[in-house]
Formats: structure tokens, sequence, C-alpha cells
């Protein structure tokens, strides 16, 4: 199907048929596989002031903390028994974990789970001799959203910052070798279909290997607060529409997804994802990891995390895979 065929079924077909086409195209490409990845949340501090995010850093309410490295490979360490292979580890833009910092805890962790595993930070835009550094300490893999496609509403929402900027940072990572995830939120104030389209183009445009999108959820101690949340049919129809675009990319069902709908990431993995995160970050810092209100798992520990995921996953008809699981547009490239 070409790109303008999917987005003219996007604006006809019903959430129906499209979850039916892109689940069709995952089963092609993955069997009934959906990989997990463990999240690691490791500090909540942010240098950054996004007006949708409960982590900026003019949240005074905010609890703040920062896991030391002993307890990052700690977590690893549990994850690795747990058979995880792939490690998500995510923060604020916390300038007290400089690249210096990053990078030798990449490197102690890659000494640990031996190249086999996959690091993946997501701390936000830095420069690319930063970036190259993490790729040169062992980080094989970097997630950052571009939020949105839209110039003007993102340059609003990260208070004058330019999504050029964003997206250069992305084409420094892709250039290094890393495996670039990206992705936005849906449903943000002034966001029209035609933005949400624009997006999904974008991932295209940027030949993502995962891409990650979830509803905005206001939270109440932001500028946003008044503003109404993301709706579940619109992700769904979302995930759709990137899965028909990028067949071999890999697509969470997030846990804002989730956070909306107690079975919203079922649903979206009957409509193109293939990928779960388990939140493993130690239970008593993770409620305090609150970048939108209602999230889910906070009481959960990391194993009971996994395994309330393998159910889930079973009452989709689907089984986890614990392959390291690179993307498949990823891997073609590399060849
Ligand atoms: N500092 C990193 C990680 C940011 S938090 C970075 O800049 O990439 C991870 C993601 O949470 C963000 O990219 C954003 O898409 C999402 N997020 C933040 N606030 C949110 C909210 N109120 N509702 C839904 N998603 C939110």
């Amino acid at each position: 199907m070409n790109i303008k065929e999917a987005i003219d079924l996007y604006k006809c077909a019903s959430t129906k048929e499209l979850s039916k086409i892109a689940n069709d195209i995952v089963k092609k490409n993955y069997s009934d596989d959906v990989f997990i990845r463990g999240l690691i949340e490791f500090s909540n501090y942010c240098d950054m002031d996004c007006l949708y995010c409960g982590i900026r850093k003019s949240n005074g309410k905010a609890v703040r903390y920062r896991l030391t490295d002993e307890e990052v490979i700690d977590t690893v360490k549990f994850g690795l028994d747990a058979n995880i292979k792939t490690f998500v580890l995510q923060s604020g833009e916390d300038y007290k974990y400089n690249v210096e910092k990053l990078s030798k805890l990449v490197y102690k962790i890659k000494k640990i789970t031996g190249a086999e595993t996959a690091i993946t930070l997501s701390c936000g835009l830095m420069n690319r001799d930063d970036y190259k550094e993490l790729k040169d300490s062992g980080c094989d893999r970097y997630l950052m959203r571009f939020e949105t496609s839209d110039e003007n509403l993102y340059s609003y929402l990260k208070k004058g910052q330019s999504l050029k900027t964003r997206l250069k940072g992305l084409e420094n990572l892709k250039n290094l070798g890393f495996e670039v995830g990206s992705g936005f939120m849906v449903g943000l104030p002034g966001e029209t279909i035609e933005t949400g389209i624009n997006n999904a183009l974008l991932c295209k445009e940027l030949e993502l290997d995962m891409i990650g999108i979830g509803p905005f959820i206001p939270h109440d101690e932001t500028p946003l607060k008044k503003e109404a949340p993301g709706s579940l049919d619109t992700i769904l129809r979302t995930t759709a529409l990137l899965r028909i675009l990028l067949p071999y990319s890999n697509i969470p069902a997030t846990t804002a997804t989730g956070s909306i709908d107690a079975l919203g990431r079922e649903k979206a993995l009957s409509c193109g994802a293939n990928v779960l995160m388990p939140n493993i970050t130690p239970a008593k810092y993770k409620k305090n990891y609150l970048i939108y209100p209602g999230k889910i798992c906070l009481d959960e520990s990391g194993s009971e995390c996994i395994s309330r995921l393998s159910e889930r996953v079973v009452s989709v008809g689907k089984k986890i895979s614990y392959e390291r699981g690179d993307s498949i547009s990823y891997t073609i490239m590399k060849q």
C-alpha cells in the first residue's frame, strides 16, 4: 500500500478495519511475538520546562530522585534474571547525569550484560559529540520523541525550542549508527486530524526503527492541567496507520495507553503494536516518575509487572519473546 492509500484508509476506514489490516502486517512480520524491554526510570530531575510534563523543572511539588549507579546495575541484574535482553534507561534532562557519567554507566552495564543485550537511552537532546561518546561506550539505541510535527505547537510546548533542532538530534543519532526511536503524543491541545497524519508521515520520513506514541494526559501541576486528554480511539487508529506505513519498525503498546484504558495496551497490541515495556524501576522510586497522572503499575514490583504483562499478552493470542528484538528495518539497513 502506498502512502496516499494508507492516509485515505486512515481517513475513511473504521477502527476495526484498520486494526485488522495492521494486525495482519504484524502477524506476517513478527508472528505472535511481543518483544519486552525493561524500563528503568533512573532520574526525574529535569532542566526542561515543557508545558505538558509533570516532571518539568518548575513543578516544585515533584519529589525528585536519582538512582545511584549501583541501584541501576542491581535493577539491570534483576532484569537479566527475568530473561530481559533489552534495557531502556530513561530520565529527565538531568545535567548531573552528564555524558561522562552516563557513558561510564553504560560501559559498566554492558560489561555485566554482554554484547547481546541492548542498551537504550532516553535522556533527551544532546549534541553530536555527546551522542558519539554514548555510542562508543556501548549504547545501542536511543529514544527521543519529537512530540509533535507542528513546529509552532512544538515551540509553544517547549518554551521557544525548535523542532528542527530536535530533528537534527535524531539525524545525528541515525548517522552515528544508533537504532533510533521517536514518536509523539496524541491529542495535544490545538492538534487537528492533519497534525496526527503529519506526525505519522514524519515517522515514515525519519525511517524510525522504533515509534512510541501515547495519549497526552493533563497533569495538575502543569499549565495544561485544564486541557482534554488524547482519546484511545485516536491512539489505536494512529498505531494502525504507523504499522501500515512502517511495517518493519518496533512499535510499543505504551504505559500511557494503558493508563487511559485498563485494556489499552492489549488493544494497541491488536492494532499494530509489537513491544511492551515493563517498568522495572525500583518500586520506591517509580511512583515519583510522574510525567502524567494515573500512571499504571506504580505499586507493582518489577517481577509483578513482568508476570502481569505475560498474562495480558496471552489474552490477545500473542506470546512474549525474550529475544533482543532489533527492528527488522535496522537489521535490513545494516546488511
Ligand atoms: N527527557 C527525555 C524523556 C522524557 S519523558 C526526552 O526528552 O526524551 C518521556 C515522554 O513522556 C516524553 O517524550 C513525552 O512524550 C511523554 N510525556 C510527558 N508528559 C506527558 C503527558 N502529560 N502526557 C502524556 N505523555 C507525556
